[in-house]
């Protein structure tokens, strides 16, 4: 496994006419992390692992400063997976130049995590933007958790790169929470909170599915859940080809956003 800090090093060690497999992380790894990998693994020759914890997709400074760093960790998970190249930049060499931070969004795009995370989005494209310009690679695998990161990377580099992008189902553990960089961040007690919210979310869907007139069980769904003193932040139920609000039995996606102390997490069904 070569570990690689610089652009130039890249573009010398790395050979981009091989069919390249390409799986951004923020670190912190877990099994969701390394189902993106295995995925690369199987579908492509070469895999680059990039762990870069973006500053400008943070709306919260502290939220920043907070996230979980685990470089050594990381590390040697990375090399008992056998992944030929880690990318580790620095902010400076993602961002050498300002402009490069500014990436619009629709207002239409807006809504979900892009309502209440302002610039969050932005952040990531533009991350993803300079990644491409660099990274030439033939996939990016992406984790179907961040739906509406998926749905928006997607929409931005259709046209503007030849990378596909190849998404990959959630992992969740034995209660049904999905693995994240957050959760290092909770107490075994909190994280049973989390997994007790996520199965009430994943009833809700089972029994939409069965009945597509329970979908007007939502109030009542949000209630049960803060009456626990739970913050949500949101839980909507959306069409989950375009995210508009015109859904149907076949097409309806749920979303949920919420705080666990000052944790937030999301997920989908
Ligand atoms: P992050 O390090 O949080 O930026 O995530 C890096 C990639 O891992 C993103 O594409 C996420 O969607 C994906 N990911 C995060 N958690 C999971 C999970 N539980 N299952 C599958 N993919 C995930």
């Amino acid at each position: 496994m070569k570990i690689i800090k610089s652009i130039n090093k890249l573009n010398k060690q790395v050979d981009f006419k091989a069919n390249i497999g390409f799986v951004p992380t923020m670190g912190a790894l877990h099994k969701g992390h390394l189902s993106l990998i295995d995925s690369s693994k199987k579908k492509c020759s070469k895999t680059i692992v990039s762990i870069f914890i973006n500053p400008i997709q943070f709306n919260k400074k502290k939220d920043y400063k907070n996230y979980p760093r685990s470089l050594t960790r990381d590390l040697k998970i990375l090399k008992n997976k056998k992944i030929d190249y880690v990318f580790l930049p620095t902010i400076d060499q993602i961002y050498k130049e300002k402009s490069n931070t500014k990436i619009n969004i629709n207002n239409k795009d807006k809504i979900l995590c892009a309502k209440y995370r302002k610039g969050h989005f932005e952040g990531v494209l533009a991350v993803i933007n300079q990644f491409l310009k660099i990274i030439k690679a033939r996939y990016i695998f992406l984790g179907n958790k961040d739906y509406q990161q998926i749905y928006l990377i997607r929409k931005f580099i259709k046209n503007k790169f030849n990378t596909k992008v190849i998404t990959c189902k959630t992992i969740r553990d034995t209660n049904n929470l999905a693995y994240s960089s957050r959760n290092f961040l909770l107490q075994k007690n909190d994280l049973l909170i989390a997994s007790k919210i996520i199965y009430k979310i994943k009833k809700f869907y089972n029994s939409i599915k069965k009945n597509f007139k329970n979908i007007n069980k939502l109030n009542s769904v949000k209630k049960d859940i803060i009456k626990n003193k739970i913050k949500i932040e949101y839980l909507e139920i959306r069409n989950k080809n375009n995210l508009s609000k015109k859904y149907n039995k076949k097409n309806f996606k749920i979303f949920i956003a919420f705080y666990i102390n000052t944790i937030r997490l999301i997920d989908n069904f």
